[in-house]
């Protein structure tokens, strides 16, 4: 069988260029355009007089034509001078994607990689054969065009107000969202007064006006500028944060300098005991143990019991912890500040002193502890947003330039609806210059 030279035919998007040449260079190939029509000013629509014609300039990447791996458009561009009104400018090249070194159709083909958000850079550049700066400016530049887009949230009443370590807690960052539409609000580098500031400004008055309450965790230093800034705030102290600060200030100081006393008098195995039984005394209790599910969840009962028998502060600290998460199912704000009263004082009452140290730091935040029950708001919310965030963090590992990271947990949490519809408006001016799915007219 003879084989017939082949006549590729491809609809190349490349108006109002056309296509001079080819080169191919292994496996890369090299196409030549130059502009055809007479030059227009940008300026007053006239027609202007081309005084240079741009010498070979860095080649554009675009989408691969197979066989060849890679593809580089060479666009001889014109500068141009306009006689009417003087202007002098550069042609524009529009299936340029902004000022990169692409064409929109492969611009918008990284995008789209790199929209599930568990892509990589690394990725996304080795299955399209391009740079990962490439890639990551690309992509980058993308983002800031999204995020721009999207307009101030309404009806917003509830935020809440977080930090998170990045970089294994050498650093940290800060996000505010609003819990109703889940959205991110702000994201920067650090946790302190500064960083946090310029939130207070980047949205309208009205905005700011439709907040009644935010919630947080009491150790924050956000508190102290949300009252400066938005006194009409309510300050909320989440459950998530109150039990884990209780988990870790109590209920694990406790079990430790129990597991010490055993050690002290020679008794290993109730060492082992206790040493071992972290998530055993967070796990909440039974009335009955007879009313477990399983049998593993009945041998856990039964060991949560023999805890609470051998050691009384054990006993004490595990019954304050049940009425502790008690106190947040209270939704009257009297009967809340009456049983969160009562809680204080027999804590503070008690004989373990990491108890009574607990209640005499969290006193001080009554109020806050209080509106919860007119505000049962939580930011379990931003804990789940975290766990998007730790896998964006491995997808932009490698980047000590947070704001790419940031830019990308931003974009995951715009409502899918929107997002679409501003991905639609951004890519809708270039698809004319959109390559269609190559055609291949095979000949013999
Ligand atoms: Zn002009």
């Amino acid at each position: 069988m003879q084989y017939l030279p082949q006549n590729i035919s491809i609809e190349l998007p490349c108006k109002p260029f056309v296509l001079s040449g080819q080169k191919i260079d292994g496996l890369d190939l090299h196409l030549y355009f130059e502009p055809v029509e007479s030059l227009v000013c940008p300026e007053c629509g006239d027609k202007a007089v081309i005084h240079a014609r741009a010498a070979s300039r860095r080649p554009l990447q675009a989408v691969a034509v197979a066989p060849y791996r890679r593809t580089f458009w060479h666009v001889a561009n014109r500068r141009g001078w306009c006689p009417h009104c003087g202007f002098t400018f550069t042609e524009a090249i529009p299936f340029q994607f902004l000022g990169r070194h692409v064409t929109l159709d492969l611009a918008k083909k990284i995008c789209d990689e790199m929209d599930e958000s568990s892509a990589t850079i690394r990725a996304t550049a080795k299955r399209l054969s391009i740079s990962e700066d490439l890639v990551r400016r690309v992509h980058s530049d993308f983002l800031d065009m999204v995020i721009a887009r999207v307009p101030e949230p309404q009806g917003v009443k509830s935020i809440a107000v977080d930090e998170f370590s990045i970089l294994k807690g050498q650093k940290y960052a800060t996000m505010i969202i609003s819990l109703e539409p889940r959205q991110v609000l702000y994201i920067c580098e650090g946790r302190t007064e500064e960083n946090v500031d310029p939130f207070f400004s980047i949205y309208s008055k009205e905005f700011y006006e439709g907040i009644e309450c935010v919630a947080m965790d009491q150790n924050h230093t956000y508190a102290s500028q949300f009252k400066e800034k938005l006194p009409h705030v309510t300050i909320v102290s989440d459950r998530f944060h109150m039990s884990s600060n209780y988990t870790k200030d109590v209920v694990d100081k406790v079990r430790l300098r129990v597991a010490r006393s055993y050690k002290e008098r020679g008794d290993n195995e109730g060492y082992k005991l206790f040493k071992q039984s972290k998530y055993r005394l967070f796990t909440p209790r039974l009335a009955d143990p007879s009313q477990a599910e399983s049998e593993q969840e009945l041998q856990g009962q039964l060991q949560l019991q023999k805890l609470l028998g051998m050691n009384e502060d054990i006993n004490s600290v595990v019954l304050m912890f049940e009425q502790l998460r008690a106190l947040y199912e209270i939704t009257d704000e009297d009967v809340m500040r009456e049983q969160w009263e009562s809680w204080l004082q027999m804590a503070e009452q008690s004989s373990v002193p990491e108890l009574v140290k607990f209640a005499q730091k969290k006193r001080r935040y009554t109020d806050q502890i209080v509106a919860h029950a007119k505000y049962p708001v939580t930011s379990a919310v931003i804990e789940g947003m975290f766990n998007v965030v730790k896998v964006q963090k491995r997808a932009a590992f490698g980047y000590r330039n947070f704001e790419y990271f940031f830019k990308r947990i931003q974009y995951v949490f715009i409502p899918g609806l929107l997002k679409e519809r501003i991905k639609r408006d951004i890519w809708k001016n270039c698809s004319q210059y959109l390559l269609d799915p190559l055609y291949h007219a095979k000949c013999g």
